[in-house]
């Protein structure tokens, strides 16, 4: 039987996310448009409700201290966080899913205190010369003695600004692999938890981005930083592994943001129809605007639609890469559609900062680029095709 219903726990998640949101963070849009950044003291009072109402560290397993949600809740809470501007959604921290593979001192050191909400926790796969080339990254750490020693440089990194430490990609050597018929040298990628507090790191200022303002993105530099053995996560060599095992469901919170914002977007290009009047009747009377409605109505049904199938598949434990590749491509992609047409639908006003329509607009363009570009996705999605019949 397929059901498509809601548990009673889960219609609650989603209405106590929904009542935050709307009246303890969308309130705080405008100034955060207009400022590009978070006033300290609103990020911490929204983390301390976050974790009254349980949303901090949801995503992770309750014998660590998170919440221990399924994948099916986690995606709906997502989605309710992701009507309100990025930087605000993220004041109910949901560490990094990798995080849940800690073991032993790492738990104590790292984990543990994430959950608390006394650490905070970045990324840091993406180099200067190395985006979706992941193997193609110069950052390099190299065993001498009984630690690692890293140097290189991470670009793009989000909300470093703002965290405690990463989760750090680097390559720890190469090797040679069988690719259908020739034999290619690539790196050997492993994952390290670096503090920022280590000697030898550094959180430069990173670049002024047109999408998610205030959320701040950084550069970050290892010159000879000397890091415990034990920080390594998982067996030298595994990164690469790590990153397609954790980054699945990564992808599904970024298309369950781009849902909420789309549905935000038809909301008011909906309600714009049904009231703006030009050549004496309602815009929405004409084919031109109330055509788009439904195409857009349609778009958002579907999109919801991958988003529950994704996460039931993760919860059932068989879901695939190019499960959750198609639904970020597909919902970062209608959103940037919807945002547009959104836009169109109202008009010059739009693009106006008094309607939140031109930021949704602005902050879709990063959706498709970020956790892997939509031509990555298409890369995943058509290989998992090609690769079994042998191209
Ligand atoms: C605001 C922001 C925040 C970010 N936050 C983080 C973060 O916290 N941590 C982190 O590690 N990274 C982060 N990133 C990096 C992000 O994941 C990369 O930007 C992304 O992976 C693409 O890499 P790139 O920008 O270097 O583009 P490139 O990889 O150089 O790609 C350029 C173009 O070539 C295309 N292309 C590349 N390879 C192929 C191929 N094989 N086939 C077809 N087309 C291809 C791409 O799709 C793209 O269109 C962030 C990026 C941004 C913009």
């Amino acid at each position: 039987m397929i059901d498509f219903s809601l548990t009673d726990e889960q219609q609650m998640l989603v209405e106590m996310t929904h009542e935050f949101v709307e009246k303890e963070m969308l309130p705080h849009e405008e100034t955060l448009e207009r400022t590009d950044a978070l006033p300290p003291d609103l990020a911490t009072s929204l983390k301390k409700r976050s974790m009254e109402l349980g949303l901090h560290a949801c995503n992770l397993p309750e014998d660590v201290g998170g919440g221990g949600l399924d994948a099916v809740s986690v995606m709906l809470i997502e989605k309710e966080l992701g009507r309100t501007s990025l930087a605000l959604a993220e004041c109910a921290h949901r560490p990094l899913n990798i995080l849940a593979s800690c073991e032993g001192e790492q738990v104590i050191q790292f984990l543990e205190p994430t959950v608390r909400g006394e650490k905070r926790d970045c990324i840091a796969m993406t180099e200067p010369g190395a985006g979706s080339d992941l193997r193609g990254m110069k950052c390099k750490a190299e065993r001498v003695g009984d630690d690692w020693l890293i140097n290189g440089e991470k670009h793009f990194i989000s909300q470093a600004s703002v965290s405690d430490y990463c989760v750090l990609f680097a390559a720890t050597g190469t090797e040679v692999f069988e690719d259908q018929t020739v034999s290619v040298p690539k790196k050997r990628i492993s994952a390290f938890l670096v503090d920022f507090s280590d000697p030898g790191v550094e959180v430069a200022p990173g670049y002024k981005n047109v999408s998610h303002r205030g959320y701040t993105n950084n550069i970050l530099r290892f010159d000879n930083a000397r890091i415990p053995q034990w920080r390594i996560m998982g067996p030298e060599g595994d990164g690469f592994r790590q990153v397609n095992q954790w980054l699945g469901p990564t992808r599904l919170t970024v298309a369950a943001t781009c849902v909420a914002r789309a549905e935000r977007a038809f909301e008011i290009a909906l309600n714009y129809a049904s009231t703006r009047e030009q050549f004496g009747q309602k815009i929405g009377k004409y084919q031109g605007i109330s055509f788009p409605l439904a195409d857009m109505a349609t778009e958002i049904k579907m999109a919801n639609l991958m988003l529950l199938e994704t996460a039931w598949k993760i919860d059932q434990g068989n879901v695939t890469p190019e499960d959750c590749a198609m639904t970020k491509l597909f919902c970062t992609e209608m959103l940037s559609r919807i945002a547009d047409q959104a836009l169109q639908t109202v008009g010059g006003m739009g693009l106006m900062e008094d309607l939140p329509l031109e930021r949704i607009w602005r902050d879709a363009r990063v959706e498709r680029i970020w956790d892997g570009t939509s031509e990555i996705q298409r890369h995943i999605i058509s290989r998992g095709m090609l690769r079994p019949l042998g191209s």
